[in-house]
């Protein structure tokens, strides 16, 4: 057989998706891979029907209908309060996932560096691998999870072509207040340097917490290139609808990479979806009341339990210190936590650059019942663990 490409040798399968697969195995609650296991909102699901009669079945225009660019823009332009043009400063893609790799590659040619802060959620190390970009990781700093200036500092005088943010972050669910925003704003004017953005978790985000867009501060817009998607907002992470906003000479360039890696997102649902963006207000204020009071379901277990953990501000994710448990490897601990406690979670060290073995990473976006059995189960760790072999 002919060589496989070396760009593969850089990164291994995602292994989140693997905990997934090893939950399914043991039957586990899965708390590793971060999805609902509840419904979207019914108007969704209607317009789905309707869709499934009426269409459209065919190609959609390649960065995404003209309405749901036009719907994608009016809420944008409410919630970033900046104001989004539908036709020339949004594309449409396959999610975020889909909308991280346009942008790396639209900003950066190979050999250019890209700050990733770590830990960081997996897809950015094998997006940089992929496109040829060099990762330089700043730490976020365990349990607080906030970056040294000094550090980050260091990291921009290496002349990035663009810097990562996941904001509200996956997996340590810090929200970076404006002061941090600012900072690294001011960092990017500096040295000329992008700012790739990851967003999809902008409306869920705990009380009191606030989500500031880096695309809104002054000045930042012209060099933000702001991800996100639909998937976590309306429960449909299975419908891979995401999209980049970023200025025109960017998005015009974008919507090139686009083009050529995926054509288009679904056009049914592109449809379907409208009806998400057509909700009123109120449902964003109601899912940031949902995810706050499951995290309080979720974190009074885990206090029940006696285990350790950083509150997360936002995302629906929550990363436990397992230090008391093992010194081994993380990986082994969820694989026996999903076996014989019956939670699956993700190793901790699948997020971190540096050699961090002692955090595991539940997500909490289960309906309730769900979680009231998970903390039952974990209720037994402490127990369990006792009789475990390190
Ligand atoms: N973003 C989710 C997580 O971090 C799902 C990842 C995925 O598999 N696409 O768990």
């Amino acid at each position: 057989m002919p060589k496989i490409s070396e760009r593969l040798n850089g990164f291994t399968e995602s292994v989140i998706r693997k905990m997934t697969r090893i939950s399914n195995k043991y039957g586990a609650i899965n708390l590793s891979q971060g999805f609902p296991d509840f419904d979207p909102p019914k108007e969704i699901k209607e317009a789905l029907v309707k869709v499934a009669e009426e269409g459209p079945h065919q190609y959609e225009i390649t960065w995404g209908s003209q309405k749901l660019r036009e719907a994608l823009a009016k809420k944008q332009t409410k919630f970033m309060g900046i104001s989004i043009d539908p036709n020339k400063e949004i594309v449409v893609t396959c999610g975020s996932t889909e909308a991280m790799m346009v942008s790396m590659m639209t900003a950066c040619d190979p050999g250019d560096k890209v700050i990733v802060f770590s830990p960081f959620y997996e897809n950015y190390g094998a997006d940089a691998i992929l496109c040829g970009a060099v990762p330089i990781y700043v730490p976020l700093k365990p349990p607080e999870f906030n970056f040294d200036k000094e550090e980050l500092i260091r990291a921009f005088k290496q002349k990035p072509k663009a810097i990562i943010l996941c904001n509200p972050s996956n997996p340590t669910g810090k929200v970076f207040t404006i002061e941090e925003l600012q900072f690294i704003g001011n960092l990017a004017k500096e040295y000329d340097t992008f700012v790739i953005t990851d967003e999809v978790y902008e409306h869920i985000v705990m009380k009191p917490y606030k989500h500031n867009y880096m695309a809104a501060l002054p000045g930042m817009f012209e060099r933000t290139i702001s991800c996100s998607s639909l998937s976590k907002t309306y429960a449909i992470t299975g419908w891979r609808i995401g999209y980049v906003i970023a200025p025109e000479g960017i998005i015009e360039n974008a919507k090139k990479v686009h083009d050529f890696l995926t054509v288009g997102a679904a056009a049914p649902l592109q449809a379907a979806v409208l009806a998400g963006l057509n909700l009123p207000d109120e449902y964003y204020e109601s899912l940031r009341e949902l995810y706050t009071k499951k995290r309080e379901l979720f974190l009074k277990g885990l206090d029940e339990a006696g285990l350790k953990y950083t509150k997360p501000e936002g995302a629906y994710y929550v990363m436990v210190d397992i230090s008391e448990f093992t010194n081994g490897s993380d990986m082994e601990f969820c694989e026996w936590l999903a076996k014989e406690v019956g939670v699956a979670a993700v190793p901790g060290s699948s997020f971190f650059k540096e050699d961090v073995n002692n955090y595991i990473r539940f997500h909490f976006a289960k309906k309730d019942e769900t979680l009231i059995e998970a903390v039952k189960r974990l209720a037994t760790l402490r127990e369990k663990a006792k009789s475990r072999k390190i």
